[in-house]
């Protein structure tokens, strides 16, 4: 056959590329179980040689992907993909290694290098300054990070807003100018939804603070995330002091949880967020394992699938009447004599509080919204560092009612812009709760009866659908691609927004 033919060239230069994009990511898969080790099991003492081994093969893995013989197989196989239909394989894996090829090339070395040890320095910094509550010694530094931002971007010309290469590289095709829009909207909604439900009186949770013993915990929430279909021969659950999802081919997806025995809330709904995550991950079809496609596509999506089973699904009412009963037999002494109707109202509280990470899911927007803001205005050149702890409290006065006692709960208190760049740090976060609901929505559209199974105990049909539209297609398309495949459109607010009215309309009577 002609086709035939005329496709075995390309086949082996793709071989080619395909090989040494493997062993790339097998660099990557060491680097990860390392750090998974690093989270879990290592003993104090391997701290500083783990983080020479880590620089190592992070090393290895960015000189492999930047050498120019992969843009050349890439050259040479462009212009075959283009002929392709868009979505299959290989031309998607062509398309997407194009586009973190340029990203990788386009950073020189010698400024990756120095602004990490700039981000080390600085981390060891906000360290010691946050408990000390000292912005004064971080500004200097955070000024400079704020420069090394400008000039991450400026790699990236061409872009409309300056913030935009570096949402790019969490949440790619995502612009400043949309989310913008977007999360002005939705603070306009949400900030009457939070006013009317903080008017009352705050719900009771102390059924979720007695004791809880570990070992009941890690049980039941182990339960809980196998009935959801997170697959334990391709995972496996382990304990850490900040929880997290990583992964080491698709068969290998683990998931990592904490367990506060004070406090039922923290292991059971970590577990399942985190396990949104994995089962995200463990959805990939299995012809994309070891290459750049096998991986959630984007920030945003990726907490999207958290979100849906921890709070949509996990704090739901259908959900809570079919586990409720089972936590009850587990822990008699405490929860024998709290109705349901108490424990749902629990793990729903909502209340302004100062922290993010312990926020609930109609507050949690706006601690992002105001970071987001920040990012731009900082970027932008309207804020300077200087003035930020303040701007910080006017900020959160406004969108809160309340002021923060100090900065170490206030500017300080996130990691995230005093270990890496200011700007795309934080958008991902509320973009994945907007599109929780929009995907739901929309597997709800297909599946009416998924409430009803929730109902008892079976999530296959929304897995199966979910897996179906997005997790199987790996990096394939871009978030807003995905997003317009799978709704029909961008980015919508109306299902995020009904879901909060719905939910907490009836649980405070709004
Ligand atoms: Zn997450």
């Amino acid at each position: 056959m002609d086709k035939g033919r005329r496709e075995d060239p390309m086949h082996d230069i793709l071989q080619e590329l395909k090989t040494r994009l493997q062993e790339i990511n097998d660099l990557g898969s060491a680097t990860s179980l390392l750090h998974w080790d690093q989270a879990t099991y290592m003993p104090p003492k391997g701290a500083a040689a783990r983080a020479r081994q880590l620089a190592t093969l992070s090393r290895l893995s960015q000189e492999k992907f930047v050498d120019p013989a992969i843009g050349k197989l890439l050259d040479q196989l462009e212009p075959w993909a283009e002929e392709q239909p868009y979505d299959t394989d290989d031309a998607s894996l062509i398309r997407v290694v194009r586009r973190d090829y340029e990203e990788a090339i386009k950073i020189p070395t010698a400024f990756m290098a120095e602004f990490s040890e700039h981000s080390a320095l600085s981390y060891q910094a906000w360290a010691k300054a946050r408990p000390e509550n000292d912005f004064a010694s971080l500004q200097p530094i955070l000024e400079k990070t704020l420069d090394y931002s400008r000039q991450l971007a400026d790699f990236f010309p061409g872009y409309e807003h300056i913030a935009d290469p570096l949402i790019d590289f969490a949440d790619y095709g995502m612009k400043a100018s949309d989310v913008r829009v977007l999360f002005g909207e939705l603070r306009q909604q949400l900030s009457p939804i939070v006013q009317a439900i903080s008017e009352q009186a705050p719900a009771d949770d102390a059924c979720l603070r007695q004791v809880f013993p570990e070992a009941e915990q890690l049980q039941f929430s182990e339960e809980v995330v196998r009935q959801l279909g997170y697959d334990f021969q391709r995972g496996r659950m382990d304990k850490t002091h900040h929880p997290f999802m990583t992964k080491f081919s698709l068969g290998d997806v683990r998931i990592t949880t904490r367990v506060k025995e004070e406090f039922l809330g923290e292991c059971l709904y970590s577990v399942i967020h985190e396990g949104g995550h994995a089962m995200y991950e463990q959805g990939i079809r299995r012809e994309l394992e070891g290459l750049p496609l096998a991986s959630g596509t984007g920030a945003g999506l990726h907490e999207s699938q958290s979100r849906l089973w921890e709070n949509i699904v996990g704090r739901s009412r259908a959900f809570t009447e079919y586990f409720y009963p089972r936590l009850q037999a587990l822990f008699p002494a405490q929860l024998k004599d709290v109705p349901l109707e108490t424990y749902y109202r629990a793990i729903n509280k909502v209340e302004r509080s100062l922290i993010r990470t312990d926020a609930d899911e109609v507050t949690y927007n706006l601690h992002v919204m105001l970071r987001f803001d920040f990012e731009l205005d900082l970027l932008e050149g309207k804020l300077a560092i200087k003035d930020l702890p303040e701007a910080w409290h006017a900020r959160f006065a406004e969108d809160f009612g309340m002021r923060a006692p100090d900065d170490r709960d206030g500017v300080l208190q996130d990691v995230h812009w005093f270990a890496g760049q200011i700007g795309g740090a934080f958008q991902g976060y509320t973009l994945g709760n907007v599109l929780s609901a929009q995907f739901y929505s929309q597997a709800l559209e297909a599946h009416p009866e998924i409430s009803d199974q929730i109902r008892q105990g079976q999530f296959d049909t929304l897995r199966t659908w979910l897996t179906e539209n997005i997790y199987q297609h790996g990096r394939k398309y871009t978030e807003p691609e995905l997003i317009e495949r799978v709704t029909g459109g961008p980015v919508a607010l109306e299902p995020y927004i009904a879901y909060l009215k719905g939910k907490y309309g009836e649980l405070y009577q709004l």
